[in-house]
């Protein structure tokens, strides 16, 4: 399951950007999605590594990881079990997490603080129970994320990529640094008060040299999406033949434009920017996209 991968690069075509590759990880999978993949990888070895069946983890209701957790599980014979923050609610993430045989336990947002806690509570006396953080991370996340950048070429002078918690961006310095690339991370938090992911990544590499991130472009916070972004997308994915999720690769792509469109690149710069996939998340807004 986590050998043979589908990631080709390919260049954008609107003019503006036409000399930008993007790395396809979107295409690796359509269930366990770009970055979700490269996370569960050395996770799902360490659960066979421990003997362990069942993966309890934790996420929001339109959580790309657990529909990614879900099929990953499904996939390679173990229960998977998850705290789902807030509410009972339905919809079209969770009716996959459901459909791949994962079970949901809709927790409310105090108890789901504390994720030590309710695994202990529940699971604490299952021999068979493998604890996974919300958005799989982990210094195994990380490492998945590493070999990324031994798929890229390595005169790359700028990569950018979108962040939740960091974790993908921290994979992808620390690549960068073990082969000694040239490379600027460019990240693009997609949550307000975005300059948390600087400690975040400086604890999975002890170092930040060649990491820039971007803070202005989150439009207001996590899963934010007003009409300008929303206008940016159709226009986008129209214009490419290549579909972005609204919460997080839209927001970087919009960041790359914006930085290509006030010259902050010179000509010859070698840019790449990692699709981490997230199309799912699409129809969790579909009510947003009018035409
Ligand atoms: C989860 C996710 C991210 C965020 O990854 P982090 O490692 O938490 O920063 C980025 N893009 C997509 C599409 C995702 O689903």
């Amino acid at each position: 399951m986590f050998t043979d991968i589908y990631s080709p690069i390919h260049q954008l075509k609107h003019s503006a950007r036409n000399h930008v590759l993007v790395k396809r990880d979107d295409l690796i999978d359509p269930y366990i999605s770009g970055n979700k993949w490269r996370k569960l990888k050395y996770i799902l070895n360490d659960v066979q590594k421990k003997q362990k069946n069942h993966i309890i983890t934790f996420g929001g209701a339109f959580s790309n990881h657990l529909v990614a957790t879900a099929s990953a599980c499904a996939r390679a014979g173990l229960k998977s079990t998850a705290f789902v923050r807030g509410e009972v609610v339905s919809n079209e993430m969770l009716l996959l997490c459901k459909l791949f045989g994962m079970n949901l336990i809709f927790t409310d947002r105090d108890s789901y603080r504390n994720k030590k806690l309710l695994f202990n509570t529940h699971f604490g006396t299952a021999s068979d129970a493998y604890f996974v953080d919300e958005g799989g991370a982990s210094a195994e996340a990380v490492r998945g994320c590493t070999e990324i950048i031994a798929e890229l070429p390595h005169d790359i002078d700028h990569l950018f990529c979108a962040a939740g918690t960091g974790t993908t961006a921290a994979g992808l310095l620390k690549g960068i640094h073990q082969r000694k690339l040239k490379t600027q991370l460019h990240v693009v938090p997609v949550l307000k008060g975005g300059d948390f992911i600087a400690d975040e990544i400086y604890k999975h590499t002890g170092n930040i040299e060649q990491l820039i991130i971007h803070t202005d472009y989150h439009f207001g916070g996590y899963a934010k999406t007003p009409p300008t972004l929303i206008e940016y997308i159709k226009k986008f994915i129209a214009d490419e033949g290549m579909l972005i999720d609204p919460v997080y690769t839209s927001k970087m792509f919009f960041a790359l434009d914006d930085l290509i469109s006030n010259n902050s690149f010179k000509k010859e710069d070698k840019i790449v920017a990692l699709h981490t996939g997230g199309l799912l998340g699409i129809w969790g807004m579909k009510d947003k996209f009018i035409y």
